[in-house]
């Protein structure tokens, strides 16, 4: 019986050798594709094209035939969802509609070594790295609950680039027609700066977008709020910038505003030297974690501090926090999870 994962590693070699796998014609590969990443359909009784004896056989191996989804927290606009992996354990992935679509925010390891203060998914570490059916498994539990999403963003639990290798691979499910075609430019990575990381990420010919988390463009604060950084913040930037042209994809640098702490003008004026004119800047108030010594600023201060960046030419966004209850921090719902399963 497959782990909700199988299909995924299945398809990974294409539609033709999946459905030779299943010891079908290769038509089949094609046809069952579509119904599960298509129409989004994951019963499969309901795949009319297929013979009886190929449904009952797919319902006996595939149980369940998508990742099974354990825990969910949010609304419609944006509902996270807690997908479980091959051991047993679980990831968090968030479906965010947006103005232009379904939005798909997706963990690349479980844990996370990098350990920023204001983070719930970083508190104790790296467990391991995601494999890429696991990532892209987590966009097909979103897509099998909504629809094809248009924006798939690396934004979850873990840093993409310390597991490069995952991400690559789920990028192959993603944008190759295997399981998905999502194009390369509606696909984010998020890093908090690893050069090498960045620099393979362009020798693999990959043209996704990038996005630089800042969190504070002073070192010390910087050492202060993300305590195992792989690199200097300007290395990374002079980095991005190489990606940027290298790609043609503009790069956008991330800011999580934690109130009293890298909200003020000095630390508006620090970014915009680091960054320059005409760079893009995402403006975000923390999501608070239990216990955690983080809050985010009023609207006025958010304001006040985009206000800052533009006026030296910086681009800003103001971007709104995904879920507004208890567990809307990054790595809090597995972690409320993971104690109460004893799965520590
Ligand atoms: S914010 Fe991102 S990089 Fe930092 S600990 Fe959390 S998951 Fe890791």
């Amino acid at each position: 019986m497959g782990d909700g994962l199988e299909l995924l590693r299945l398809v990974r070699e294409g539609r033709p050798a999946m459905a030779e796998r299943l010891g079908q014609p290769a038509y089949r590969g094609s046809q069952i594709a579509q119904w599960v990443f298509e129409k989004g359909i994951s019963d499969p009784e309901a795949m009319s094209n297929l013979p009886k004896s190929l449904r009952a056989a797919l319902a006996e191996r595939f149980r369940p035939l998508g990742p099974r989804i354990l825990e969910r927290v949010g609304d419609v606009a944006a509902e996270k969802l807690l997908v479980q992996v091959a051991d047993g354990d679980a990831v968090e992935c968030v479906a965010m509609e947006r103005p232009w679509g379904l939005s798909v925010c997706v963990s690349s390891q479980l844990g996370c070594p990098v350990g920023c203060r204001f983070c719930a998914s970083g508190r104790h570490g790296l467990k391991r790295n995601l494999a890429g059916e696991e990532i892209a498994g987590q966009v097909l539990a979103a897509a099998l609950e909504r629809r094809v999403p248009q924006h798939v963003v690396f934004m979850g639990m873990g840093e993409p680039l310390l597991n490069l290798e995952g991400v690559l691979d789920a990028l192959c499910l993603l944008c190759d027609g295997k399981a998905y075609s999502i194009p390369e430019r509606s696909i984010t990575l998020s890093t908090v700066g690893w050069v090498k990381g960045i620099e393979r990420l362009a020798a693999s010919g990959r043209r996704v977008r990038l996005a630089v988390s800042v969190h504070a463009a002073d070192p010390a604060l910087r050492a202060t709020l993300i305590p195992r950084q792989p690199d200097p913040l300007p290395a990374v930037v002079a980095a991005a910038k190489r990606y940027e042209e290298a790609s043609g994809r503009r790069v956008t640098y991330e800011y999580t505003l934690l109130a009293g702490v890298n909200d003020g003008t000095g630390h508006g004026t620090q970014l915009a030297e680091l960054i320059g004119r005409g760079a893009h800047v995402n403006l975000i108030g923390v999501n608070p974690v239990e216990g955690g010594a983080y809050a985010a600023p009023h609207a006025q201060g958010t304001a006040r501090f985009g206000e800052v960046l533009e006026g030296r030419g910086v681009n800003v966004t103001v971007r709104r926090s995904a879920g507004g209850d208890a567990d809307a921090a990054c790595g809090q719902l597995r972690a409320r999870w993971v104690q109460r399963n004893n799965m520590g």
